[in-house]
């Protein structure tokens, strides 16, 4: 189902009680919007996952994960199974960051393998997609998304499918301070939902959640959430401070 949708990745950061504190603060502010039809997802690190599924008994967010490992169960030291993420009630995961794929030389394949993982366990994964600043500036940057939502993502059948939330995330813009315009955003988020019809349906485009990603926050937002093909954001830095997330979030309504 198409949703409105603003979610945090808080990536590496923050204390235990740094992350109670902004927990507890974002709950106050999120329970004062005056539109509640916007859903909050919340991605903190896995050692604060309990923590953030504890502090959400208000119903103002949701909690979701930053990652999963690509095995099923077993003798992999440090990674954390879908499994394990969907016995914590646990409903969303990040996949295929840009981070990841740089950092950690995360492949199509291995995101695909992560997909399949999350799906099988009934946890939606947020797909990141996006291109570098090069592949913009030669004019790649549609071809580049499209490959790899082939990839990891176009393997699915329809009804698993419509599980998926899809996030695009110019590299260029996480992080930098730099985001996409809204028409840059616009012309890419309508790209992909003709990509998603070509591939599956009409209707199964129209209900699918696109999500903007890379350096979004409270003054940005309202003009890049305005475009009809823009379903909300993944926020990076700006989700770490409660009253910038919170703004954003009131930007979407
Ligand atoms: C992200 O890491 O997903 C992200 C969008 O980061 P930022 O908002 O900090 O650019």
């Amino acid at each position: 189902m198409r949703e409105k949708i603003v979610a945090g990745n808080w990536k590496m950061n923050k204390s235990f009680l740094e992350a109670e504190e902004v927990l507890s603060e974002m709950t106050d502010l999120l329970a004062e919007r005056e539109e509640q039809d916007t859903k909050v997802i919340v991605c903190p690190p896995f050692v604060f996952l309990e923590l953030a599924i504890d502090l959400s008994y208000e119903g103002q967010f949701e909690v979701g994960a930053q990652n999963v490992s690509e095995f099923e169960n077993g003798a992999y030291t440090g990674e954390v199974s879908a499994e394990m993420i969907r016995s914590m009630d646990i409903s969303y995961c990040i996949v295929g960051h840009s981070e990841r794929r740089k950092h950690f030389h995360e492949t199509d394949e291995m995101i695909k393998n992560k997909v399949d993982r999350l799906i099988s366990n009934n946890i939606s994964p947020i797909f990141c997609c996006g291109e570098q600043l090069t592949e913009r500036e030669a004019s790649r940057h549609l071809n580049v998304v499209k490959s790899q939502l082939k990839k990891s993502l176009f393997h699915l059948p329809p009804e698993e499918f419509r599980n998926v939330i899809i996030a695009y995330e110019p590299v260029w813009a996480i992080g930098t301070g730099v985001n996409a315009t809204p028409e840059q955003a616009q012309e890419m988020h309508a790209y992909i939902r003709e990509l998603v019809e070509k591939q599956y349906r009409k209707e199964i485009a129209e209900n699918c959640t696109i999500l903007y990603g890379g350096s979004c926050n409270a003054s940005n937002a309202h003009a890049l959430f305005s475009n009809p093909d823009v379903d909300g954001g993944l926020i990076g830095g700006a989700s770490l401070k409660a009253k910038e997330f919170s703004a954003i979030v009131s930007a979407l309504g």
